[in-house]
C-alpha cells in the first residue's frame, strides 16, 4: 500500500489536469447509503416501482414516500468526509480540473470543490415539473408532511433532478464529462466500482487519450487490467495520505 501511494503521488505531482470520478463507495464513508449490492436499497426497494420514471408519471407516491423515510433523513444529516476535502485541498492546489460524480447527494458542492459534474443529477435541487420554481430539501420535506404527492404552489408536481431509471443522463453533464476525460492526464477513480454504462466508460476514454488511470475501490473492478495503479482501499484513507 505505501509503495502504491508514493507512486500515486508522483503522478499527482507531475499532473496539474487531473479529472477525479466518484462513485457510491466515495460517499458511502458519509454514511450514505449504496443503491446496488448487498444490503442496497434496492434490495428492499424494487427500484422499477421506487425509482422508475414511468412509474412515477403513473404513480408518484411511491417514489415522494421512499423519498420521505430513505432519502431525506440520510441526505440531510450527510457531511462531506476525508475524501471530500482531501479533493477541495487538490482542486486549491491547482491540480484538480474536474470532479465527475455519479452521486446525487451534493456533497461536493457542500465541501467546497466547484468544478463538479453530476451525471445523475442531485437528490437536493428539486423542481416544479410545470414551472420549473427550484426548491430546497427542506421546503419539500415540510410540503411532504401534508401533501403527497408534493405539489408547487402552482399545482405542478415536484421531482428531483435525479436521474431515475428510464430517463436519459442529461446531455450537457455528459458531454462536459466527455471533453474532461479527453483532456486530462490524471483520471481518479474514486469509489466506484465501473459497471454503470457509459459512466464507466470515461476512465477509457481518458486513458485512450494519453491519461494516466488510478483506480480507488474497495473491490476490483473490470478496468483494472487497464490501470497503472489499482488500490483495494478507503478512498478518504487514501486521499488523506495523499494530501
Ligand atoms: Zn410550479
Amino acid at each position: 500500500m505505501d509503495k502504491l501511494i508514493s507512486k500515486l503521488k508522483k503522478f499527482v505531482s507531475v499532473s496539474d489536469q487531473i479529472v477525479a470520478f466518484t462513485g457510491a463507495g466515495f460517499s458511502a464513508e458519509s454514511g450514505i447509503s449504496t443503491f446496488r449490492g448487498a444490503g442496497g436499497l434496492w434490495s428492499k426497494y424494487d427500484p422499477s416501482i421506487y425509482a422508475d420514471i414511468n412509474y412515477f408519471n403513473q404513480d408518484p407516491t411511491y417514489y415522494w414516500n421512499f423519498f420521505k423515510d430513505e432519502r431525506y433523513p440520510v441526505i440531510k444529516k450527510a457531511k462531506p468526509n476525508d475524501g471530500h476535502y482531501a479533493l477541495v485541498k487538490l482542486e486549491k492546489r491547482g491540480k484538480i480540473f474536474r470532479i465527475i460524480t455519479q452521486n446525487i447527494d451534493g456533497l461536493h458542492q457542500l465541501a467546497g470543490s466547484s468544478n463538479v459534474i453530476e451525471l445523475h443529477g442531485n437528490t437536493r435541487n428539486i423542481f416544479c415539473r410545470k414551472c420549473n420554481k427550484k426548491y430546497s430539501l427542506d421546503e419539500v420535506y415540510t410540503i411532504l408532511k401534508k401533501e403527497l404527492p408534493p405539489r408547487c404552489s402552482c399545482g405542478g408536481l415536484l421531482k428531483p433532478s435525479t436521474v431515475l431509471f428510464g430517463e436519459p443522463l442529461p446531455q450537457v453533464a455528459l458531454d462536459m464529462a466527455n471533453i474532461s476525460a479527453r483532456n486530462c492526464d490524471l483520471f481518479l477513480v474514486l469509489g466506484s466500482s465501473l459497471v454503470v454504462y457509459p459512466a464507466a466508460s470515461f476512465p477509457e476514454i481518458a486513458k485512450n487519450n494519453g491519461a494516466k488511470l488510478v483506480i480507488v475501490n474497495i473491490d476490483p473492478t473490470p478496468l483494472d487490467d487497464i490501470a497503472d495503479i489499482v488500490i483495494n482501499e478507503s478512498t478518504s484513507k487514501v486521499l488523506s495520505e495523499l494530501i
